[in-house]
């Protein structure tokens, strides 16, 4: 077990040296909603000092010092994530960046947007919009910030198409623990010198550094697009639709499965209706084109492929009202979940394709092995299942056996079927014990090896990720 360094007055005096006084905060003055993420189910752990940088400069004298002085540095974007990975478990500084906000450039002749990594998603999606860009990846929560994306690799709707964010980062500016800046990569189209150190970065969880600067991919804005919600009688039926979508040669932008109770979640929770919840589960599939001509094709070429295939009806939302009302109970899924139970654990598992549906009946045994709702829906063309064991009113002894259990188990099942612990969400200090299982201890090893030569004095996010 690491030893760290209490914050002292000393090193309270030193930040309000590097920092603006403004944007140092100690003890009651730091809002509780800096102690968890959008997962308060796994603690609530309060920093002694949280600061908002507005510099790399100033993170690079933090650093340095943290290094020197042994004190932990927790990076945080907009504490969105689902893991716990933004949180002070161990106390001492929690580094916000949510003050790093700028759009610096966006370049048509490189279709690259640099900016400063605490812009929020949203604002960077509309931004180069403007400018006849398409920003592809498309996580759900589209407050975030995209460093909290980078950070954490985040997915979303679009990857079966596009890729994930991982696809996008041409270039990634970092403060190392130790203080030094690095720019690995920039605005170059590809990469062959040496190792992928950019691709180490993405996805660290804060492990490894500080994110100060990106460099992102853009894409041209594709000029028509429509979505197909297509019922089923059953989850197997549905999923086994997916490989037919995914095999045309038109791949599709979003290929989402979803279960009719979570539609009723989300229905009550919005207080609005979806345009069909009749049947037990959908896909709801989209398509982007360069003419309507085209996009028709593809639809109709799609729409006569699935109803061979068991699907009950093609609903074609090809109105802006109908486009909203799928899309806004789709983007609040998780919300609905969480709003309809008392406290609720997640698992973000990612698998083979055609193992989507075996995983899944194996979760409704679980269900009823242990007398627990479990609600789960997700991203059915590239594999990655959300399943949420909810408690309700379920005591407290027994949840604490029910949730270790189910979780251990789904994780167990999704290693067998040569799965992955996250698909996109990440490991955070929540998931660490499931990801030392399944990914094994010289794995492990070499992970651990990787972060002692970027961090030694384990500063950087301790406790996340790897334990
Ligand atoms: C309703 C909802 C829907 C969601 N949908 C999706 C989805 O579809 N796909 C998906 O992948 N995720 C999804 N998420 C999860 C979450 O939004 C993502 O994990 C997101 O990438 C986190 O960004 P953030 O800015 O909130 O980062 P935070 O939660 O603040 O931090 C996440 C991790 O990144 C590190 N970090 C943040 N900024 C930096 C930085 N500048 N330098 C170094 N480390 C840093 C933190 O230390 C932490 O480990 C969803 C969440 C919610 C609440």
């Amino acid at each position: 077990m690491q030893q760290y360094k209490k914050v002292e007055q000393t090193d309270i005096q030193f930040l309000k040296s590097v920092f603006d006084e403004r944007h140092v905060f100690v003890g009651d003055e730091i809002h509780e909603d800096y102690f968890h993420d959008e997962m308060p189910e796994y603690g609530s752990f309060k920093p002694e000092v949280l600061v908002k940088a507005t510099s790399a400069s100033q993170i690079q004298q933090l650093m340095k010092y943290a290094t020197q002085h042994k004190i932990p540095v927790t990076p945080r974007g907009a504490g969105t994530g689902l893991c716990g990975g933004c949180v002070a478990t161990i106390g001492g500084i929690l580094l916000s960046v949510e003050k790093l906000n700028k759009i610096i450039e966006i370049d048509s002749a490189t279709m690259t947007a640099v900016i400063e990594p605490g812009v929020y998603l949203m604002d960077l999606i509309d931004e180069v919009a403007k400018e006849g860009f398409l920003y592809a990846p498309d996580p759900g929560e589209k407050s975030a910030t995209v460093g909290g994306n980078v950070m954490t690799n985040a997915g979303g709707m679009r990857a079966v198409k596009y890729g994930v964010t991982r696809d996008y980062v041409k270039g990634i500016e970092m403060v190392l623990p130790t203080g030094e800046l690095e720019c690995f990569g920039g605005k170059i189209a590809k990469n062959s010198s040496g190792y992928s150190l950019k691709d180490l970065m993405i996805g660290s969880e804060g492990t490894l550094g500080i994110c100060t600067k990106l460099y992102l991919k853009l894409l041209p804005l594709p000029k028509k697009m429509t979505s197909l919600l297509i019922p089923f009688n059953s989850i197997s039926d549905c999923l086994n639709c997916v490989p037919i979508i995914m095999n045309r040669p038109y791949i599709p932008i979003t290929c989402e499965f979803m279960e009719k109770e979570v539609i009723l979640d989300a229905q009550e929770y919005l207080g609005k209706s979806f345009p069909d919840q009749k049947s037990a589960a959908y896909l709801l599939v989209s398509y982007g084109a360069e003419s309507k001509s085209i996009l028709e094709e593809i639809i109709d070429e799609i729409a006569s492929l699935v109803l061979e295939h068991k699907a009950l009806d093609v609903f074609i939302s090809d109105t802006d009202d109908r486009q909203e009302s799928i899309w806004t109970a789709r983007g609040a899924f998780l919300e609905a979940i969480k709003s309809s139970t008392s406290t609720m654990d997640e698992c973000d598992v990612v698998l083979p394709l055609d193992k989507m549906e075996s995983f899944l009946e194996y979760v409704k045994e679980l269900q009823d092995e242990y007398l627990v709702r479990i609600r789960s829906f997700g991203h059915a063309g590239d594999g990655n299942i959300h399943v949420y064991v909810c408690k309700d009113d379920m005591e407290d002894a027994r949840w604490q056996e029910v949730v270790k259990e189910t979780m251990s188990k789904m994780y167990e099942y999704a290693q067998k079927c040569q799965g992955q612990v996250s698909g996109e969400h990440g490991i955070g200090h929540a998931k660490t014990d499931f990801l030392k299982e399944s990914l094994g201890e010289s794995q492990i090893a070499i992970m651990k090896g990787i972060k002692n030569i970027f961090d030694p004095s384990m500063i950087c996010n301790p406790q996340k990720v790897l334990k």
